[in-house]
């Protein structure tokens, strides 16, 4: 890669040197400032904002001599994540850190909720490149339902739902995530339609229910917000057990598994 790309800038909230849930293995993970959801249950709400006083502005080269530190944990599976925040709101800087990362045989996972996708040539120029060095997708879908989709996430699901195609048309390896919420994202005939959607898919390796949590809710009072989901409590395990037959999520090996 040309030098210039190594000084390529991302908006950087945090960093984690030891991911185990974002991609295979152990991973560090990136997590960029800026996302345009509104997510009731958002466990991160201080990567909103697209200016943050408390996020750093870092080159490519930076961020990866940090990562490679830590490169003697991963082994074989793991490697890099960008989660966020919304990574593809940063796509140039992600592009950038994920081709140094293939030269250096880094495997390379995109944490993203979509939302700023859609089918404008500029749009899918760009998410081409982005693709060229992603190994893995990992892709939230929240709801499938586009009304409650834009209740519980403040925006229109059919382009999140274009880009899942879209991975799938490309052959992109992707996991699949649904955060079952309580009264929100967990009506059984949604879990059907969400369910039937991903088995038109190619190269889903994993689709997976994260149960919904409270953990992220300091976070809101921190910032001095109205938690959103105030009093709503985790699914109970029969809930849970319930979307897992509806969606039919077994029949997904576990990625893992897979390339064993
Ligand atoms: S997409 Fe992710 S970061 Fe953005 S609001 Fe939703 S949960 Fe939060």
């Amino acid at each position: 890669m040309v030098e210039d790309e190594k000084q390529v800038t991302g908006l950087i909230h945090s960093t984690e040197t030891f991911g185990t849930v974002d991609g295979p293995g152990v991973r560090f993970v990136v997590f960029v400032q800026g996302c345009r959801m509104r997510c009731k249950y958002c466990h991160n709400p201080d990567t909103w904002a697209m200016k943050n006083s408390k996020a750093t502005t870092r080159t490519v080269e930076d961020v990866m001599e940090e990562a490679r530190r830590f490169q003697g944990f991963w082994g074989t599976k793991g490697g890099i994540t960008v989660s966020g925040g919304e990574a593809l709101l940063q796509i140039d800087f992600v592009t950038a850190l994920f081709k140094y990362a293939h030269e250096l045989g880094i495997h390379t996972t995109l944490d993203t909720a979509a939302q700023p996708f859609n089918t404008d040539p500029y749009v899918t120029e760009r998410i081409d490149d982005l693709l060229a060095v992603t190994d893995l997708v990992l892709l939230d879908l929240k709801e499938i339902n586009p009304e409650r989709h834009k209740t519980l996430t403040g925006n229109k699901v059919d382009n999140i739902l274009e880009f899942a195609q879209y991975l799938s048309d490309h052959d992109k390896a992707m996991w699949i995530r649904h955060v079952l919420v309580p009264g929100e994202s967990d009506f059984d005939e949604d879990l059907v339609a969400l369910g039937e959607f991903v088995k038109t898919l190619k190269n889903v390796l994993k689709f997976e229910i994260l149960p919904y949590h409270t953990m992220g809710e300091f976070k809101w009072r921190e910032l001095g917000w109205k938690y959103q989901l105030e009093g709503v409590k985790p699914p109970t395990k029969s809930r849970v057990h319930n979307a897992q037959a509806l969606m039919d999520t077994e029949s997904y090996q576990d990625y893992l598994e897979r390339i064993k």
